[in-house]
């Protein structure tokens, strides 16, 4: 059996290493590292595969959300709602920007973001909702964009970790996550689904006054060389990342779709395990279907009921199998966004999932017998201990 990785970028690197090797070699030719041609062809090239009216290159997901929140009105003070189970990139950048992060319980089911917790915490000083579409599901963006409009909140996506996945509202209309809200957001962290080969991000809008806000933004707040109107950051994706992300868009679907089909054979291999929970999503294909693409799995997460979780990623790593828990500490207890308006109480699922989570490996180069390996492993396990 080959090595087990949790992501394995170098099988997916091989597959395409012609091109991109040439067409990284084609801009060191060129010396055009920043804003070069490249990176107004990816720009276009999202922007058509997300059905977009814009899309801003940037230097990194984090970046990414910062900028967005930066391009909106938003004042010191204003309350920003957004899940305490998450990734801390999100509510750091909503401190960074001295706007009060308001954390808010997530749903066992899909993880995300809980719609009666984002009701229960809207004041009159809310003035945003940032979802994540964590793992790869989208958050019920019906049901936020609904409150937003009710309430008069900006919407930002925070999609690090479901580009590619499809969003579907109630009348049928498909949609890309992060080109929900009013601004989106992603990472090309080489991990990610759509990754490159260092850091890399984009913001995405529908908003033509917006994007150009924010295209003044990741460059020094400058519209005009030399004149600077509003302070801005210096955000940049460059040229090399650009070429490999151009490389790897044709293929996003059809790695998601790989992603999706390992997702299935652990999920029939886990099927009816009475201590396993095995990720699904909201709609009634629980996103693995053929036909869409409501979860782009970018982690294939369990919960593991009255079992010890730590011992069975012990018991995981020794056998060469690697896993991940994500995110074993709540947001809402990092010392970092301690604020004692949180009541445990008001944190139930979180606080269940942080001891039950664990991510199996999940990437475009899984084969049968590694993820047999791997579900035979934990379901021994979880019956012997
Ligand atoms: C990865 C990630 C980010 C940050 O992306 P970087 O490119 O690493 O800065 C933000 N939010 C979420 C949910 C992420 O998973």
């Amino acid at each position: 059996m080959r090595k087990i990785q949790m992501v394995d970028l170098k099988g997916q690197y091989k597959k395409i290493k012609e091109e991109v090797d040439s067409s990284v070699l084609e801009v060191i030719d060129s010396t055009a590292f920043i804003n070069g041609p490249k990176v107004h062809e990816f720009q276009k090239n999202l922007e058509d595969y997300l059905g977009v009216k814009h899309v801003i290159p940037c230097a990194n997901g984090t970046d990414a959300l910062q900028i967005a929140m930066m391009g909106l009105e938003l004042k010191p003070g204003d309350e920003v709602i957004t899940a305490d189970f998450t990734f801390a990139a999100t509510v750091e950048v909503i401190a960074l920007l001295n706007l009060t992060p308001v954390l808010v319980d997530v749903n066992p089911i899909d993880f995300n973001i809980d719609i009666e917790a984002i009701k229960k915490a809207i004041t009159p000083k809310t003035k945003a909702i940032v979802p994540v579409h964590l793992f790869g599901h989208c958050a019920n963006m019906e049901a936020i964009l609904e409150i937003a409009k009710e309430h008069d909140l900006y919407v930002i996506e925070d999609n690090a970790q479901a580009i590619g996945a499809d969003y579907r509202f109630s009348n049928g209309k498909r949609v890309k996550a992060g080109a929900m809200g009013d601004v989106g957001s992603t990472s090309f962290f080489p991990s990610k689904n759509l990754g490159c080969y260092g850091d890399g991000g984009a913001i995405f809008t529908n908003d033509d006054d917006l994007a150009h806000t924010i295209r003044g933004i990741v460059n020094h707040g400058m519209y005009k060389r030399y004149h600077h109107d509003v302070v801005g950051v210096n955000s940049r994706l460059d040229s090399i990342q650009a070429v490999v992300l151009n490389a790897k868009l044709p293929h996003l679907d059809s790695y998601n779709k790989a992603r999706r089909n390992a997702a299935k054979k652990y999920n029939a291999a886990f099927k009816n395990h009475e201590k396993i929970i095995t990720p699904s999503g909201l709609s009634s294909c629980n996103g693995i279907c053929d036909t869409c693409d409501c979860h782009v799995f970018h982690q294939y997460t369990l919960r593991v009921l009255n079992a010890d979780r730590d011992a069975l990623v012990e018991h995981l790593n020794s056998l060469g199998i690697p896993c991940g828990v994500y995110y074993p500490i709540p947001l809402h207890r990092q010392k970092a966004y301690l604020d004692s308006r949180y009541k445990e109480d008001d944190f139930k699922v979180t606080n269940q999932l942080v001891k039950e989570v664990i991510s199996l490996p999940m990437h475009t180069e899984l084969d049968d017998e590694q993820i047999e390996f791997i579900t035979n492993t934990v379901i021994e396990f979880i019956d012997n201990n």
